[in-house]
């Protein structure tokens, strides 16, 4: 048994727990998204922005 790292519940750590260390794939999937969009708002800034109209040709 460990303590879920998102909500503080004791979650279940073991291969039946597709969501460990995490309580639930609710937890994990908040706990992912969370740096996920962290990651993804980096390299944003260097991204083209008006590469969309070459690539519909
Ligand atoms: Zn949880």
């Amino acid at each position: 048994m460990v303590i879920c790292p998102r909500c503080g519940q004791p979650s279940l750590y073991a291969p039946s727990n597709p969501a460990r260390p995490f309580c639930s794939m609710r937890c994990k999937d908040v706990d992912f998204g969370a740096w996920a969009n962290e990651e993804y708002r980096v390299p944003d800034e260097s991204a083209p922005l008006a590469d969309d109209d070459a690539e519909a040709n």
